[in-house]
């Protein structure tokens, strides 16, 4: 699956950073997001602390899609 981050909010700024299927606001631990929170990349800086580790653990639970071999 392809995934980024989205953000979650509350009043002091971003509360936490969550996985989503890219193009998608619903992240894997089902918490519902703003369609227009912040995105980030996949991989993430090493300085993002405030990851949801639910979804941290359902994404490293999902197949990734491994490389093709060349032919
Ligand atoms: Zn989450």
């Amino acid at each position: 699956m392809n995934c980024e981050l989205k953000a979650e909010y509350d009043f002091s700024g971003v509360l936490m950073w969550h996985i989503v299927p890219a193009g998608a606001f619903m992240p894997l631990c089902g918490t519902p997001l703003a369609p227009a929170a912040e995105t980030r990349p996949i991989p993430f800086s090493a300085d993002l602390d405030n990851l949801c580790h639910l979804c941290a653990i359902l994404y490293a639970a999902e197949p990734k899609p491994q490389q093709a071999a060349s032919p």
